[in-house]
């Protein structure tokens, strides 16, 4: 398959569908569900999420390993420092590049625990993202991508310190980014604009059709990515009774993703939570099949 920067580079949208490690069985046979439903629109990725403990990281590992050999996915394995070595990174690295899998998403990571809480490095860990795009860099020939967060980095000085991070990671080797969920263009703009300025770093955005306002509201509290009111007007006015939420939700996603695309979003990347319909609707809504086959 061709290499996800290509992809990005493209004259037409790349779509990508993100997953998170299931806790159980039966949230196992979700994703599983959910991966084979979303597997026939032949998404240009799908990307697992890195647990932030020892099980949930086993677990990432195993449905990403899974994905590369009983399905036709490209997979992207997110990746972060949290409470691992150099020698535990350079071992899960290597677990990946066993397994067929070529490109990965390498994070910091946040603290275990309290939310926005103080960043430690493990004592002979790393400290950056940039620390592990080198990392992976040196381990192999991986195409390697970074998080970029158009709201701003919870803990970041400035707009225009998150605008220098991205110039270092570009610099450290990485080829592509995804931000955070996004809720309002025109953040998305300004920062996919500003780097583009000084980097050749396409940035796709991350887009979540919301089918729950009360799980989507404490997401955006914990990634400090604000919701526009206006977004929180029509979600609220809907917020009892689920169908018409999900609805709203699939038609405020729409047409954030429209208003991306026809500005040059290189993409789209579906926050799926394991689930597939509203991801479906969304992609229908749009007629991104349409789009890909345009290209075929
Ligand atoms: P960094 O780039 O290291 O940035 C962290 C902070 O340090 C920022 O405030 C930045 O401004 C600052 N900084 C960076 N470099 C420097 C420097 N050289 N000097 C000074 N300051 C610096 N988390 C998970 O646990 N698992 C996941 O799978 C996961 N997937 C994600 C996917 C996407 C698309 C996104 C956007 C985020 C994801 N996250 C995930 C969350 C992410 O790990 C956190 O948001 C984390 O706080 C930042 O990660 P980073 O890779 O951008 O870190």
């Amino acid at each position: 398959p061709p290499s996800i920067p290509a992809l990005l580079a493209a004259d037409h949208p790349s779509v990508s569908f993100e997953f998170f490690p299931p806790k159980d069985d039966a949230g196992e046979l979700a994703l599983w569900d959910a991966i084979r439903r979303l597997e026939s629109v032949r998404p240009d990725f799908v990307s697992v999420t890195y647990g932030a403990g020892g099980s949930n990281q086993d677990r990432t590992v195993r449905v990403t390993e899974r994905i590369a050999r009983e399905t036709t996915l490209t997979p992207l394995a997110h990746l972060t420092c949290v409470g691992a070595s150099v020698a535990a990174l350079r071992q899960v690295v290597g677990l990946y590049a066993a397994s067929g899998v070529r490109n990965i998403l390498a994070l910091r990571g946040d603290p275990p625990g309290d939310p926005g809480g103080a960043w430690t490095a493990h004592p002979e860990g790393l400290n950056h993202a940039t620390d592990l795009v080198e990392l992976v860099r040196t381990l192999g020939d991986f195409t390697i991508g970074v998080a970029a967060f158009p709201d701003v980095h919870p803990a970041s000085p400035s707009f225009e310190h998150d605008v220098d991070v991205m110039v270092r990671k570009a610099d450290a080797g990485a080829t592509f980014a995804i931000t955070q969920m996004v809720f309002d263009a025109d953040t998305y703009l300004r920062l996919r604009d500003a780097v583009a300025q000084r980097r050749d770093l396409p940035i796709t955005p991350g887009l979540m059709p919301v089918t729950n306002f009360k799980q989507v509201a404490r997401m955006s509290e914990l990634m400090g990515t604000p919701l526009p009111e206006a977004v929180v007007r029509r979600l609220e006015a809907v917020s009892d009774d689920p169908a018409a939420t999900r609805e709203v939700g699939v038609t405020i996603a729409t047409e954030l993703a429209d208003r991306m695309l026809s500005e040059g979003a290189p993409g789209l990347h579906f926050i799926t939570m394991n689930r597939s319909t509203a991801t479906l609707e969304v992609y229908r809504n749009l007629d991104l099949g349409a789009r890909a086959a345009s290209r075929a």
